[in-house]
């Protein structure tokens, strides 16, 4: 069988889901990235994209990795069909929330009458929930075996989040969102962290001009993503969490200048496939 280590995007918005023509050519799903590593599936948090991933997913057992808890990266859960499948092993990842909380009292918190009409003692598959500090390595047996190794680290963001870099064959993805710069700082904890990756996808949600309006927001611009992906020699960018004010021909434009920036970064766009491999 053929090796893989691909990429595929479910959710590339941020904030809210959007579901308004004009922004269909990127997509109005929020955040969920699906990852093949060899045998080993991850998906990277579980915004409204997990719904159509949950439909075509092949995998009995994954790994979910959590950004964070904010409700667009995993409002999804509740609708991914294969939380409700007894023959699957799902583990939920989360490194923002101890010591104040943990990640099933979270799931509990969002799905609960009267916000949501069943909880998660209706999940029928075999769930694991993991709640580590972000900065830890993570550490599970069957990615020692499939010489899968995953690093994390802690993001500036209210509510704290996680960025994660999964190395596999020589090759790296970085997923850093959602996470807010100091104007005119580099951020060297990220740039040191990403340092050499083959695919790095960062929060891109607003730019530098009107960055002024949106400090303490939580979010980082498209250039913010270029002067690390320099500095640090990432192979690929592909800039990620998308404005939802931002429609198609305000990402075109944007896009536009991103390849100007640095020729051969990508707009992340729903259905967008990337192989780390090749
Ligand atoms: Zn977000
Ligand atoms: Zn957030």
């Amino acid at each position: 069988m053929e090796d893989i280590f691909n990429v595929r995007f479910w959710g590339v918005r941020g904030t809210i889901p959007v579901a308004d023509k004009h922004f269909m050519q990127y997509g109005g799903n929020t955040s969920c990235i699906e990852v093949n590593c060899g045998d080993q599936t991850f998906i990277l948090d579980a915004g409204t994209g997990i719904h159509t991933l949950g439909q075509h997913l092949a995998a009995k057992q994954v790994d979910i990795l959590f950004s964070h808890s904010h409700i667009d990266h995993i409002c999804g859960l509740p609708f991914f069909g294969p939380m409700y499948d007894k023959t699957r092993r799902i583990d939920l990842w989360a490194g923002h929330l101890k010591p104040e909380y943990d990640l099933l009292q979270v799931i509990k918190h969002i799905m609960a009458p009267p916000i949501f009409p069943i909880t998660p003692m209706q999940f029928h598959a075999d769930i694991h929930y993991h709640d580590f500090t972000a900065g830890d390595d993570l550490r599970a047996a069957r990615w020692l075996d499939a010489g899968v190794t995953i690093k994390t680290l802690a993001l500036n963001h209210p509510d704290r989040a996680t960025g994660y870099r999964i190395d596999y064959k020589g090759k790296s993805l970085c997923y850093i969102t959602d996470i807010e710069h100091t104007p005119g700082m580099l951020s060297t904890d990220v740039a040191e962290f990403v340092r050499g990756a083959t695919c790095f996808i960062y929060d891109s949600t607003y730019c530098d001009e009107e960055f002024t309006k949106y400090i303490g927001w939580g979010h980082s611009t498209w250039q913010q993503a270029v002067r690390i992906a320099d500095y640090a020699h990432v192979q690929t960018l592909v800039t990620f969490h998308h404005d939802p004010d931002a429609n198609d021909t305000a990402l075109d434009k944007r896009h536009q200048q991103l390849i100007a920036a640095r020729p051969g970064s990508l707009t992340a766009r729903e259905q967008m496939e990337i192989n780390l491999l090749k």
